[in-house]
């Protein structure tokens, strides 16, 4: 079966591997396609999407193999966060990933609800404590709200399951990768929805069916004129 994530960290940030290796690593673990989203704001947008590229661009022209350049918008203030998004896709990347409001850090509070607004924006992150409102805008802008199995940020998945279920927004499953032992296996990615409270047929659809449309949003393979 196929296997996607769209949050993982280098080096560039806070990961513990070079880009070059996470690539390998999850070809290896059996991913079909993936994104690298290193945590960014203001500071250091085009500099990461420049670098991440050049690995995204190898991977594919010389396996195949798709990898999303992105970013991961990190505590930023929420009013900038539309125009640091815009920044990132107009610098390259194809995914723009929020950290969102977990349960365990400080993240700005209106972060989630920028988010939900904003054109730009893939996926928001980690939500925390969603609201019925936020929900809603979500599914309406078709910004995918993530089950994650990053420790702490995980505690939130009951409760976005729940509102993102009621308000008909579309869920993904991502590692958000530091560590190569964080990487997921099929079948752990399975695991981890249904222990967040997604039913088979609603896994079926986070674990297939939405990497897809993210997939065609993003365009095709990266290459580096
Ligand atoms: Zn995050
Ligand atoms: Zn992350």
């Amino acid at each position: 079966m196929p296997l996607y994530d769209f949050h993982t960290h280098s080096f560039f940030s806070d990961g513990a591997l070079l880009p070059m290796e996470l690539i390998r690593r999850a070809h290896v673990n059996g991913y079909s396609a993936m994104a690298i989203t290193d945590h960014a704001s203001a500071s250091n947008i085009e500099e990461l999407v420049e670098k991440v590229m050049r690995d995204c661009a190898l991977a594919w022209e010389q396996w195949g193999f798709r990898v999303l350049p992105g970013v991961e918008l990190t505590h930023c203030p929420p009013r900038s966060i539309a125009t640091l998004a815009a920044r990132a896709k107009a610098a390259g990347a194809r995914v723009v990933v929020i950290h969102g409001e977990t349960l365990v850090e400080p993240v700005p509070p209106g972060t989630n609800r920028a988010s939900v607004e904003c054109p730009d924006v893939d996926v928001l992150g980690h939500p925390g404590l969603l609201t019925e409102e936020e929900a809603a805008l979500a599914a309406q802008n078709n910004v995918f709200l993530e089950i994650t199995s990053r420790r702490g940020h995980c505690l939130g998945n009951g409760n976005t399951v729940v509102l993102g279920r009621a308000a008909g927004a579309k869920f993904l499953v991502n590692s958000d990768t530091h560590s190569p032992g964080d990487l997921h296996t099929e079948a752990f990615a399975r695991t981890v929805a249904l222990g967040a409270g997604l039913t088979a047929a609603e896994t079926d659809t986070a674990l297939y069916e939405n990497p897809k449309m993210l997939l065609a949003r993003a365009g095709a393979g990266t290459t580096i004129a």
